[in-house]
């Protein structure tokens, strides 16, 4: 009986159940929203910074009392190219098994492919963010950096040895719970590495702080090296509570860079493109300044500084890998704080002795697979095999379906927000010619 679901619950709640039909669901439950939600504005320094609007909400699943993030896919059959990249972010959703990067628990069950225009995703729910804790009066301790940090590198190691470039890390994408756990989300621009180096890839990925130099200078290939950047600028940005780049363009941005690692060797700059090249060597030599980072607070200890130097490092072949970095003796303490208290991989023995896994930072059991959206050419192929997805997803599932109630209060709002807002796309790239 669905109406069991329904004890306790408001009449406003956004989630509810879809009328019972006599399909093999007998039953489909209805979640209660409380949690606010929408555009939170933050002072960082002199710039008032408009957070992008969230598209998601907390909400109770009834079916088990936990509290979840419930978690709308925007602007999903706009065009081709946007229908295939939320595609592809659910069958991430649903692939990814690690205690560092956000999955999917729930995918709410879709209407009759006519009126399918929206999906909506159930995940674990974080109370913060990254960004949010960075400009917090909160102290943060040099334990607080590295267990930080040893979890953004563990979540990529996983998704890097999935072949999945993440292409938009930054202190808003990594979620935070009260406890330290930190989760890397937002899989909106991820895809999978192109192996061929003469396939073009696009530029407009990253948010402009947080982005590497060789997409800066308009690199036309690129690596997993980028997120290795972007954790580079977070770090710097966790050891001086302030961005460590922080530029009004893409041009001041590659200035900014240049003013701490001086001017780059031409053979660092292989893959720029030859316009941004002869931009670089038209500007006036630059030294490196590198002993600025341990100004940066005195957290910024010789080992801290020894691996951000390697992070943020000109050259994307030259950089430290995710897995190099996770080996770095700066992140030993931070490795067995999160494995004495805080993982889900290790546990303490009725003796109360710590058993570790032999595994502490593993890697996906197979590389994710893109080759489906070749076959993809128009946007109701894709709106049909994504309903399919869904339908299976669901039916393989032992779980009651939950679904949306649009007689909810909260729903007027929460469905409203369908288009992206400027500051959720990442700023345009530099046209160099
Ligand atoms: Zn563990």
């Amino acid at each position: 009986m669905w109406s069991t679901w329904l004890v306790g619950e408001h009449l406003s709640s956004l989630i509810s159940p879809i009328l019972p039909t006599p399909s093999r669901h007998s039953s489909v439950a209805v979640c209660n929203s409380d949690l606010s939600y929408g555009s939170v504005s933050l002072f960082n320094g002199n710039t008032l910074v408009k957070e992008r609007e969230r598209e998601s909400v907390a909400v109770t699943d009834p079916r088990d009392g936990r509290r979840v993030a419930l978690k709308k896919l925007p602007n999903v059959f706009q065009s081709l190219i946007s229908s295939k990249r939320v595609f592809r972010e659910l069958k991430m959703l649903q692939f990814f098994k690690h205690e560092n990067v956000l999955s999917a628990l729930d995918i709410l069950q879709p209407p009759h492919l006519d009126f399918f225009n929206e999906i909506y995703v159930i995940t674990e729910l974080l109370q913060s963010d990254l960004h949010k804790i960075i400009v917090s009066p909160q102290h943060l301790s040099s334990d607080h950096i590295k267990v930080f940090l040893y979890q953004i590198l563990r979540g990529l190691k996983y998704l890097h040895s999935a072949k999945i470039l993440h292409r938009d890390i930054k202190p808003s994408n990594l979620l935070v719970n009260s406890n330290c756990v930190l989760k890397i989300c937002d899989f909106g621009l991820a895809r999978v590495q192109e192996p061929d180096e003469k396939k073009a890839m696009t530029q407009e990925v990253v948010t402009q702080y947080y982005r590497s130099p060789e997409i800066l200078m308009g690199a036309k290939h690129y690596t997993t090296a980028i997120d290795v950047w972007s954790v580079g600028c977070i770090f710097g940005e966790l050891l001086g509570r302030r961005i460590l780049f922080q530029a009004q363009s893409p041009v001041q941005q590659l200035e900014l860079i240049t003013d701490l690692l001086g001017t780059p060797k031409p053979e660092d700059m292989r893959g720029a493109c030859d316009e941004a090249r002869s931009h670089m060597v038209r500007q006036r030599l630059k030294l490196p300044s590198l002993s600025a980072l341990y100004s940066l607070s005195n957290q910024a200890t010789h080992e801290a500084v020894h691996l951000l130097c390697r992070m943020l490092v000109f050259d994307p072949d030259k950089r430290i890998s995710v897995v190099d970095a996770l080996n770095h003796p700066y992140l030993d303490e931070g490795r067995l704080r999160y494995h004495s208290c805080m993982c889900k991989c290790c546990f303490t023995t009725t003796n109360s002795m710590r058993q570790f896994n032999v595994d502490l930072e593993p890697v996906a059991s197979r590389p994710f697979q893109d080759g489906w959206e070749k076959k993809l050419t128009n946007i109701d192929q894709v709106k049909e095999e994504m309903h399919k997805f869904i339908s299976d997803q669901l039916n393989n599932s032992n779980r009651v379906p939950l679904c949306i109630n649009p007689q909810s209060a909260a729903f007027k709002s929460f469905a409203s927000s369908t288009v992206a807002h400027p500051s959720e796309l990442p700023p345009s790239q530099q046209h160099w010619d």
